[in-house]
């Protein structure tokens, strides 16, 4: 019998029978190692033309698996005979990708149960997810959180027997003979759309079968981790128009412990809730009689966003910005000139018309900045020029993605835009990074991560500049992380299409990333607007352009900033930084000479003087998160002292008033967290 050669990922060489596979060499190395595999990753040794058998692209939608997460080779079933040399890594737990490959094997198991449930329901697809999978349905009722808990158990009734999940091959026209049988008109469409002849790969769970590429783990003791979590409408293909189903969401991880810690950031998240502690803490609403997605800055939020756009302005000005304001409505022929009225259209309001000519509400900054630059002829020596502006902006969200702060209709951008010779490009890079440092430190953020997005290059004809311009920008950018020593992916093909960026996601207190600064070149505007300066040689050159947002957007950072901090602002942000609560009404004069006191001293102080018990006072004022509460009685008003009371520390005992205003100024000053 012919022996093939099997690479394991330490460099060893086994040489095992034709057909041997993935679970059996396992096996061999260990019987551990055979329990806890998953699923198996292998690479032809040799070019063999084709992709085998096992990777085929007859595909569903569900099987997207990125099985060329690592850049190599594909994943295939444990059971898969082998029948090359191959390079083989015998995936477990540890991998991200086998993870996903038991999520996807949860979602056929969610199917098989809901099939068994509810015999006439019609399938859609079942894909892994970041945090588990979903499956879509089509059924007559909606499915009840009592259903989900039906649906649940039989899942863990069915993972408990084991049952193996079994690749299967049928004809093409077999497979939608029997899908029309079983009336899966949903199925029958995608093995007519994605399977490719003469055959068509189909995995089994018990009688559950579904057209799939697979892989899957071998059987459904496996999954042991999950929790159905909700239902939420789709549409078959996600297209609109489409017919509806019912998407069941399940979140599924290796471990009970992964999945107890991922339940427990989506509490964490829901105690965080910007729109729910927005409103308790009385700092923002939307209301609908003025519109959806339009913010409203109560005076609260007001203040904490002047102390934002306070530093803003300040660092700005430090840094060699200059600062603009620039209109926000502007002739429509302006964004034809942009090229937004085109490629744009969809995301901004209509035009408003204003003496026969169309005026537009405007979606972004640029222009405004550019036709500032345009408006006298500029030397080389006045650059680079850097206009800055908070700029309120209007876009047209559909009101379904709107989110509270974070995805709205009208909003403040903390823009600015660069234009520069090209040989000041990477310290313009590296000066946008440290400023977004700044921000992350200013703000509390220690932890995030950075991608640079590339273009294409194989498709040059889809984007603006040349491929000079795109090597340049980039290998600036890419330059720039590496000298400061910060790590990002480089993702290609991302780019927008007139120039590459990079992108800081700061990672909040439980962990969730949030997508803030970008840092963008543009090879499209200048030649648009026909910018231009006059070089050292006296001749005309065309600028380079970056855009670049730190924040994002105030009412979206401020919203970020809610969640982070659960709502208890450190003390230069918070809108009362200390509330003063006397003992009882016979102190109320002292209690009034010591918020008197810090007004006078520049702090945002607040006497509590309701007729209420001092537990009932504190009680409000830690669910309002107020920093300090300084109580006063007797003794306090005798020496000049405070009882000082932290939101989060507790009791820190007396201290002298004038002591703790300087404590309370340092603390203002330096920003502290
Ligand atoms: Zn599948
Ligand atoms: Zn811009």
């Amino acid at each position: 019998m012919e022996n093939i050669h099997i690479t394991m990922p330490d460099g060893a060489v086994r040489e095992v029978p034709l057909g041997t596979t993935a679970a059996e060499i396992a096996q061999q190395i260990s019987p551990r190692l055979a329990k806890e595999a998953l699923v198996a990753r292998i690479t032809p040794m040799k070019k063999t033309g084709g992709a085998p058998a096992s990777t085929s692209p007859d595909a569903a939608p569900e099987a997207v698996l990125d099985s060329a997460g690592n850049g190599e080779g594909f994943l295939v079933d444990l059971r898969a005979p082998i029948d090359e040399d191959v390079r083989l890594a015998i995936l477990t737990p540890k991998d991200a990708e086998a993870i996903q490959v038991l999520r996807h094997s949860a979602a056929h198991l969610l199917a098989a149960a809901v099939l068994d449930l509810f015999p006439n329901v019609k399938l859609g697809i079942g894909p892994p997810i970041d945090t588990g999978f979903f499956y879509d349905f089509v059924r007559e009722e909606p499915f009840t959180p009592e259903d989900l808990a039906r649906i649940e158990k039989k899942m863990r009734d069915m993972a408990s027997q084991d049952i193996p999940n079994e690749r299967k091959m049928l004809p093409k026209a077999e497979a939608i003979e029997m899908y029309r049988k079983w009336d899966q008109g949903f199925k029958c469409e995608l093995v007519e759309e994605r399977a490719i002849e003469p055959m068509v790969s189909f995995y089994t769970t018990g009688k559950f079968m579904d057209f799939c590429r697979g892989p899957h783990i071998p059987s459904t003791n496996r999954i042991k981790a999950f929790k159905l979590m909700s239902v939420a409408g789709a549409y078959w293909k996600g297209q609109e128009g489409n017919p509806q189903m019912q998407r069941i969401y399940g979140a599924c991880f290796y471990t009970q412990q992964e999945l107890d810690e991922y339940l427990h950031k989506l509490e964490e998240a829901k105690r965080r809730d910007h729109r729910r502690l927005g409103a308790e803490l009385d700092l923002f609403s939307v209301q609908e009689e003025a519109g959806p997605g339009l913010i409203f800055w109560h005076p609260k939020g007001a203040l904490i966003r002047k102390q934002m756009e306070d530093w803003l302005r300040d660092e700005l000005l430090r840094r060699g910005y200059d600062l603009v304001v620039t209109p926000h409505i502007m002739r429509l022929d302006l964004w034809k000139t942009s090229g937004h009225a085109g490629f744009y259209k969809e995301n901004m309001f209509g035009p408003i018309e204003v003496e026969k000519t169309d005026y537009q509400l405007k979606p972004m900054n640029c222009p405004g900045h550019i036709l500032i630059y345009k408006s006298r002829l500029r030397s080389y020596r006045e650059l680079p020029v850097r206009l800055a502006e908070l700029g309120t902006v209007y876009r047209y969200e559909r009101s379904g993605v709107l989110h509270g702060l974070l995805r709205v209709r009208g909003f403040t951008q903390d823009d600015a835009h660069i234009f520069c010779m090209p040989e000041q490009i990477e310290s313009e890079v590296e000066a946008c990074i440290d400023f977004a440092y700044a921000v992350m430190q200013t703000f509390g953020f220690d932890k995030y991560v950075v991608e640079l997005s590339d273009w294409d290059a194989k498709h040059p004809e889809n984007y603006a500049g040349s491929a000079d311009d795109w090597n340049r920008a980039t290998s600036a950018l890419q330059n720039t992380l590496t000298k400061l020593g910060v790590p990002f992916k480089r993702i290609e093909g991302e780019a927008a299409f007139y120039g590459p960026k990079i992108d800081v996601k700061l990672i909040d207190a439980i962990g969730r990333p949030w997508q803030l600064t970008t840092v963008q070149f543009d090879f499209n505007l200048p030649g648009r607007f026909g910018l231009e300066y006059v070089g050292e040689d006296g001749n005309r050159h065309q600028p380079l352009m970056v855009h670049r947002a730190l924040w994002g957007s105030v009412e979206r950072f401020f919203g970020i900033l809610i969640e982070h901090y659960a709502g208890a602002f450190p003390a230069w942000l918070a809108p009362v930084q200390a509330e003063v609560l006397p003992l009882s009404e016979k102190f109320s004069e002292y209690a009034k000479t010591v918020t008197a006191t810090l007004k006078e001293a520049g702090f945002r102080a607040h006497l509590d003087d309701r007729n209420e018990k001092l537990q009932a006072k504190i009680r409000d004022a830690q669910l309002q998160k107020i920093p300090y509460m300084l109580i006063v009685g007797g003794k306090e008003a005798e020496a000049g002292t405070v009882s000082v009371r932290h939101q989060s520390k507790g009791d820190l005992g007396p201290r002298p008033l004038a002591e703790f205003i300087s404590d309370l100024r340092h603390q203002v000053q330096s920003r502290a967290i």
